[in-house]
């Protein structure tokens, strides 16, 4: 290693919500050289390190104060304000834009509201969940539900589930059995020792099936549904199941009923064996999001500060109220890359303030813009790993301002 090189370890990623916190960073020149231990996708996460540092306002370059005082002015002039987080924000930052949407009686919501379905089903009937710990140490059956890890989670199987040896599971993967549920276009992995395929539109049907099947009732005889039959029989004489399903929206729409039936199949499991739901979350801290949002207010997503006091709306939340042209002004905090398309749309036409990482660059084009570092790689702090486990941020960076100081000194100049 060159003299002018230092190693930062123990470094968490965020580039999936694996949240790999086994990295070690190797800075040269200020400049990120290396990522050990990281997948590719991490490798192209963290980048070299560099990122934009502008303040503007109108296009313009700004001093942080001036950028400060007009966004004040222009988010507490509106009466129906949005404020609205996307990824690469730390617990610490989020906990400010709660604070900042109380101050201005704003619709709060967040990139969660994409993966909304998954959230209302565990709400409504309760997820029989694990820690990815609890799975690597004792699933010795593994269900990929319509998903191969190795795409968007790419160390899922190697750390977690499938790979690692286990209380359970002292040989690893030679103790496990792996099966792949193709379902439509999505694939498990392709070294599944079983696999069974489901047509796209039988899917929720299909699990309609395997929950009968658990549970003794008369199930069908269908052909198409032999397969599914099976595999729950299989399933109920494992000793420990972990099913696991994508959480995060693929490129085909999911039908709004599967992710209640995951989470009524993962429960039956459990009077025949023991069953977690493992629910793949994609990177940016999107679950230290769910969690401060909830430790805050008591909801995970879509919370309307409006009437005064927190109230759940998520089916009214911001890709709703930006369609309807309820939203005067926009904060969109985060990165703003990870914003859906649809919203993109919606804000364009608004009067905007965007803080985070490369907020100069966003496609809506906002008329008060601060880039921030990203969490993990510039800026400390905490953040959630999928299974809503705490972590801390060790950045190797320095960085812009902060997100979490720049919201405060905007929280500040709106008098709170
Ligand atoms: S699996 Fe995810 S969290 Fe782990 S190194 Fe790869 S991108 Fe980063």
């Amino acid at each position: 290693m060159s003299p002018a090189a230092r190693t930062v370890e123990h470094v968490t990623c965020l580039g999936c919500g694996c949240a790999c916190d086994d990295i070690t960073v190797v800075v040269k020149q200020d400049r990120v050289a290396e990522t050990r231990n990281a997948c590719a996708l991490g490798a192209a996460w963290f980048g070299d390190g560099r990122i934009p540092q502008d303040v503007r306002v109108n296009g313009r370059a700004a001093p942080l104060e001036r950028a400060l005082g007009e966004a004040a002015r222009m988010l507490g002039a509106a009466k129906r304000p949005l404020v609205y987080l996307a990824a690469d924000l730390s617990c610490e930052a989020q906990r400010e834009a709660v604070a900042l949407s109380d101050r201005l009686g704003a619709m709060l919501d967040s990139i969660t509201a994409a993966a909304a379905a998954g959230v209302l089903a565990a709400q409504r009937r309760g997820r029989a969940g694990a820690t990815l710990g609890e799975i690597r140490q004792r699933a010795d059956v593994i269900v990929f539900w319509g998903v191969d890890p190795v795409a968007r989670y790419p160390r899922f199987a190697t750390r977690y589930a499938v790979e690692p040896r286990g209380l359970e599971a002292p040989r690893g993967r030679g103790s496990r059995t792996v099966i792949a549920v193709d379902v439509g276009a999505g694939r498990g992995p392709a070294d599944a020792d079983a696999r069974v395929e489901i047509a796209g539109g039988d899917e929720v049907d299909a699990l309609g099936v395997m929950r009968a099947t658990v549970q003794g009732r008369v199930a069908s005889d269908e052909a198409r549904f032999r397969g599914s039959a099976e595999l729950a029989g299989r399933m109920s004489q494992g000793r420990y199941v972990a099913l696991v399903a994508d959480g995060e929206p693929g490129a085909a729409p999911a039908d709004p009923d599967r992710a209640e039936a995951l989470v009524t199949l993962a429960q039956a499991l459990n009077a025949p064996t023991r069953c977690a739901l493992i629910v793949l979350r994609g990177g940016g801290n999107r679950s230290g999001a769910d969690a401060v949002l909830t430790w805050q207010t008591g909801f995970p997503f879509a919370v309307d500060f409006a009437p005064g006091f927190p109230t759940y709306r998520p089916h009214a939340g911001a890709a709703a109220l930006l369609a309807a042209r309820e939203i005067d002004a926009a904060l969109v905090i985060g990165s703003p890359a990870s914003i859906p398309a649809p919203l993109i749309g919606g804000l364009a036409g608004l009067p905007t303030v965007a803080i985070g990482p490369r907020a100069s660059a966003a496609a809506f084009k906002p008329a008060v813009s601060v880039d921030t570092g990203i969490a993990g790689i510039h800026e400390g702090g905490t953040a959630y790993r999928m299974d809503e486990v705490p972590l801390p941020l060790r950045p190797a960076l320095a960085g812009p301002p902060t997100a979490a100081g720049t919201l405060r000194a905007l929280r500040e100049r709106l008098g709170a």
